[in-house]
């Protein structure tokens, strides 16, 4: 009988309780003979607070992994040159290993966003999937209901039924830089890795951020509902990760975020007469919808009440709603945290968080076929500039 053999990839950032979790569950359920722990590679843009190194999180894994039965820490990805993808990993298995069923492990989260993948088809001809859901509110039928959506050949996809541990790396690291104690969800020789190295403490504070734009805050709180004012810190917030995420100015970010939907609530006239002094190309057609008006007026608005003419900020105002062929940066990490923000609950919204901590860009591509999808399915008009996004987009996705 052929060998079973797992590979169980992740940023291991730092590795805790829910990995070892799964892993015991996936060697149980699924008869694995082998597990193949491997440490991602991160870029730097994505590494939080204190970069962690990728020897590190391989030692992290080492002390998590060291007492589990068929357990082995593999540093294969980390020596890669440049960006490794799952489906060369997976190949790479395969023809090592010609004779065995390679079982590629994961969270629900993951499987979620398993179809952006690069060539996760490919990815399953040559692997099986085995998932565990990572939230209580996702229980396995309704795991398996998206499993089937992937794919409904029999044995391809694994759901095991065991209860979720709900806990992320993410919430970790935020706990460890609020100096809280996390260590139930921690292996005790990580833990102890953790303190010896420092790893984690936050940053101190930008002076910037310390002076949290009171007036602002103030303008937005008098002037909107309590919930577009949440709303809009919410996004600020956001946007400020992923800033730091991806490279964009956090200050601006930061800004821009709390300023996006400034004129959302002021009477459809007022907002007019602002977007009728906007030195930025307006179509006809966003003249005529009020329900596009904020944005523009938004962009005039911060410059004529507040003095703010950064173009990068005005840009990102301006494009919130309906997007543009060139958007810098900036204008995608406003466009997107707007869209991701804790206050939104719409039915993709954990899809479109997962998709922007992968790729901002294939985050925008997502969000403008959702907008566009949309946008057909009501029979509105679709604004040029969002056309030129989507296309401008799918070009990069496509490398042509
Ligand atoms: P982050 O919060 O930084 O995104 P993470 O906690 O999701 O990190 P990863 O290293 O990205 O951890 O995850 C590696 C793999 O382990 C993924 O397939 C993920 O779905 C899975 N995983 C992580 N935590 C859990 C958990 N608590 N239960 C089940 N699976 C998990």
């Amino acid at each position: 009988m052929s060998t079973a053999i797992g590979l169980f990839g992740g940023t291991f950032d730092p590795v805790h309780l829910g990995h070892r979790y799964l892993a015991e569950a996936a060697v149980r359920e699924a008869g694995l003979d082998r597990l193949i722990i491997m440490p991602a590679k991160i870029p730097p843009h994505k590494a939080d607070a204190k970069i962690v190194s990728g020897e590190q999180r391989l030692e992290m894994c080492r002390l998590a992994f060291a007492d589990l039965d068929k357990a082995e820490i593999s540093d294969y990805e980390l020596g890669l040159e440049g960006k490794s993808y799952s489906y060369n990993t997976v190949r790479y298995l395969k023809d090592r290993y010609p004779d065995s069923r390679i079982c590629f492990i994961m969270g629900s989260d993951q499987l979620e966003v398993f179809d952006t993948w690069y060539r996760w088809q490919d990815i399953l001809e040559i692997a099986d999937l085995i998932v565990l859901s990572r939230e209580d509110s996702l229980d396995s039928d309704e795991l398996k209901k998206k499993a089937a959506r992937i794919s409904d050949k029999p044995g391809k996809i694994t759901v095991i039924s065991v209860e979720p541990f709900e806990i992320s790396s993410t919430k970790i690291r935020e706990m460890i830089g609020n100096n809280e104690d996390c260590s139930c969800y921690l292996d005790k020789k990580v833990i102890e890795y953790i303190k010896a190295n420092g790893l984690y403490k936050a940053e101190a504070p930008a002076p910037w951020e310390k002076k949290k734009y009171s007036v602002y805050k103030t303008y937005i709180k008098e002037h909107l509902s309590k919930k577009r004012a949440q709303h809009s810190v919410n996004v600020a917030e956001t946007a400020l990760k992923l800033a730091g995420m991806y490279g964009a100015d956090r200050e601006k970010a930061y800004v821009a975020g709390l300023l996006h939907d400034v004129c959302k609530e002021m009477p459809a006239e007022k907002q007019l007469e602002y977007v009728l002094r906007s030195p930025l190309d307006v179509s006809e057609y966003e003249k005529k919808t009020p329900a596009l008006f904020h944005a523009v007026a938004g962009s005039v608005f911060i410059r004529e009440e507040f003095g703010i003419t950064d173009p990068e900020i005005v840009k990102a105002i301006r494009y919130h709603t309906v997007a543009c062929g060139n958007m810098d940066k900036l204008s995608q990490v406003i466009y997107i945290a707007d869209l991701i923000s804790e206050d939104r609950d719409y039915k993709d919204v954990k899809r479109m968080r997962k998709v922007a901590e992968q790729s901002l860009e294939k985050a925008m591509l997502e969000a403008l076929k959702f907008s566009l999808a949309d946008s057909v399915g009501k029979e509105n008009t679709i604004p040029l500039c969002t056309l030129e996004a989507y296309n401008y987009f799918l070009k990069l996705k496509k490398g042509t």
